[in-house]
């Protein structure tokens, strides 16, 4: 099987949340799609070991904040590269109570959903929503997936549904051992400046590792 088959589809990056206990959570999602009009459903796959997972089940709705070329990336570091288990991800993101639900402001459009079924795959559940609540935020460009991985270097998290295992790549560039951000230096072997913080994750300069 080749797996690059899997690349020609096209996804959108997104955040997905929800309420934990009154607690708002979420994270990033990229399988995530519009099902039918009348009524509007959609669906969206979220990894077993994704807390939101279990959160999603518990509260019965979730929120899908549609992330655009103009959203800052280190919402993808805050809401797709940690659990929201033990980060109160909405600590430091602007977001607001719409149809009831926790929603970052930074993104494009969002859709509110109530569970009505859910399907379970091996790795993930596949939650369907009847749209409850939707509106434009902020517009501008949806941001592909593709464009997460070409243009914000990005990669995905290995709970994510298009997660392929990467052979280690040879040659010398600084990559996130955390996010998978290669840093882009004016010559190949730059060190990273002291400060040097992860554009996509906010980790260090000491998470980095030279491959
Ligand atoms: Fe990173």
């Amino acid at each position: 099987m080749n797996t690059n088959a899997f690349r020609t589809l096209s996804y959108g990056v997104y955040v997905v949340s929800t309420w934990d206990r009154g607690r708002a959570t979420g994270c990033v999602a990229n399988s995530a799609m519009q099902i039918t009009s009348s009524p509007a459903t959609v669906a969206v796959s979220i990894n077993h070991d994704n807390y939101t997972n279990r959160c999603i089940a518990d509260c019965g709705r979730f929120a899908i904040a549609v992330l655009s070329e103009q959203t800052d990336p280190s919402i993808i570091g805050t809401f797709g590269f940690q659990s929201g288990e033990k980060t109160d991800k909405f600590a430091d993101t602007a977001y607001a109570i719409r149809g009831n639900l926790p929603v970052i402001e930074d993104a494009c459009a969002y859709l509110v959903c109530e569970v009505i079924d859910k399907m379970e795959t091996e790795t993930h559940t596949v939650f369907l929503g009847k749209v409850v609540d939707a509106d434009v935020l902020k517009g501008g460009d949806p941001m592909t997936y593709a464009y997460y991985h070409k243009v914000v270097k990005g990669k995905s998290p290995k709970n994510a549904p298009t997660y392929i295992p990467e052979e280690t790549q040879s040659g010398q560039k600084w990559v996130c051992s955390v996010c998978g951000y290669v840093y882009d230096g004016e010559t190949p072997f730059e060190e990273l400046p002291e400060d040097f913080v992860c554009p996509i994750c906010k980790q260090p300069k000491s998470v980095f590792e030279k491959k």
